[in-house]
């Protein structure tokens, strides 16, 4: 059997056993629906509720700002087209030019209704101009929406720079933390954020389940109307099992050495670049568990197939990208030319990648380049 090796942690990861146990247990012995007024149902309430408080307490936000989704593509979606329904005088959006389609493509829809959006450039390490953002909000402005940690080439934005410009010119601020919460400090309140989404299989939770934190002085319009649950903003039977399993992945998650996880990243990084990698996005400032590197003269699609031949995972651009088009507009904002988006390669390890298996991966990795080369 060949050894195989999960470099792909950017795009989903695999659920912690301890999440599947509990999703389990409620699935065969909780599984009433919260708005049941048994003693089932009251179970279920408040495996709901206990969930809710321990996600809020990660983002320092208060218990009553959680609101549960089917994952960051939904939360991305309510929180603007939310917004948008909540304030429709408001008809200018910021967002950055590096976001995940999620936020990207929603704009975009929302263009076409006559919105103006506009692109806040970033310079070459993926960093948002700020001064742009402080020139253009205005009195129209609906909220700028700036991704944390870039799903590509893994840029940590400073959040707080950007809470503070929103805040002293009384804009709503968002943000899509997929790729980073749990695994840095995120602060709702100090850094004035008001809306934030995230999801739990970026940190050995579900699929399927996502979050949307939304300050209390706040209040957005749904997306689907029903039953009324989460306090009347996602209605819908919540995904208890979902729910819960996404709580203990936010513990486990919490509880990771992510410090550790950056140095075998670095020791990783190193390695690539004396193979003569580049490493795209910020030296300093990234996600802990994020490598994006081109290489010269390599095709990364069919390097990606022969890592995946011997049993390497890896993704080029972003997995929700991938299979389209490799040309990114994030890797374009960053100013990747053509050929180096076709060479390059995102590896996201996970908090139990070693360097032994860093060493690992660089030695097939040299092998399979000899080969491109003959
Ligand atoms: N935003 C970012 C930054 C992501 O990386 C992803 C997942 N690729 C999403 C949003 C979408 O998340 P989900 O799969 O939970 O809808």
């Amino acid at each position: 059997m060949i050894r195989e090796l999960y470099f792909d942690a950017s795009s989903t990861t695999r659920v912690h056993p301890e999440v599947v146990k509990i999703m389990n247990d409620v699935m065969l012995k909780d599984y009433g629906n919260p708005s049941s007024l048994h003693a089932l149902g009251d179970r279920a309430s408040k495996i709901l509720e206990s969930a809710r408080l321990n996600v809020s307490k990660v983002i320092g936000a208060k218990y009553g700002e959680i609101y549960f989704t089917s994952g960051a593509t939904e939360s991305n979606n309510l929180a603007i087209i939310g917004l948008a329904c909540a304030f429709p005088q408001k008809k200018r959006i910021l967002i950055s030019s590096i976001e995940h389609p999620s936020v990207r493509e929603v704009c975009k829809h929302l263009k076409s209704k006559d919105y103006e959006i506009l692109e806040i450039p970033v310079d070459k390490d993926g960093f948002v101009n700020l001064e742009f953002i402080e020139k253009n909000i205005d009195k129209n402005t609906l909220v700028v929406s700036v991704i944390h940690g870039n799903n590509i080439f893994g840029t940590l934005q400073n959040l707080k720079k950007i809470g503070d410009i929103c805040k002293a010119k009384k804009v709503l601020f968002h943000t899509d933390a997929s790729q980073s919460f749990g695994k840095t400090k995120i602060l709702v309140h100090d850094w004035n954020i008001d809306i934030l989404s995230a999801s739990a299989h970026k940190i050995s939770g579900p699929k399927g389940v996502g979050v949307l934190y939304i300050d209390n002085k706040l209040k957005i319009s749904p997306l689907f109307y029903g039953g009324g649950q989460e306090r009347g903003l996602r209605s819908g039977t919540e995904n208890v099992p979902g729910i819960a399993g996404f709580a203990k992945a936010v513990q486990i998650a919490i509880n990771e050495d992510w410090t550790k996880t950056s140095e075998v990243r670095d020791y990783l990084i190193n390695k690539l670049e004396n193979l003569g990698a580049t490493l795209h996005g910020s030296h300093e400032k990234r996600t802990p568990n994020n490598i994006f590197v081109s290489f010269q003269n390599i095709n990364s699609e069919k390097l990606l197939y022969d890592l995946s031949e011997n049993g390497i995972y890896v993704s080029i651009g972003s997995a929700c990208d991938s299979k389209k088009n490799i040309e990114d507009t994030a890797l374009n904002a960053i100013g990747l030319t053509s050929k180096e988006m076709k060479s390059s390669l995102r590896i996201s390890i996970l908090p139990e990648t070693t360097k032994k298996d860093a060493d690992y991966f660089v030695a097939v990795l040299k092998r399979l380049m000899n080969r491109f080369k003959s």
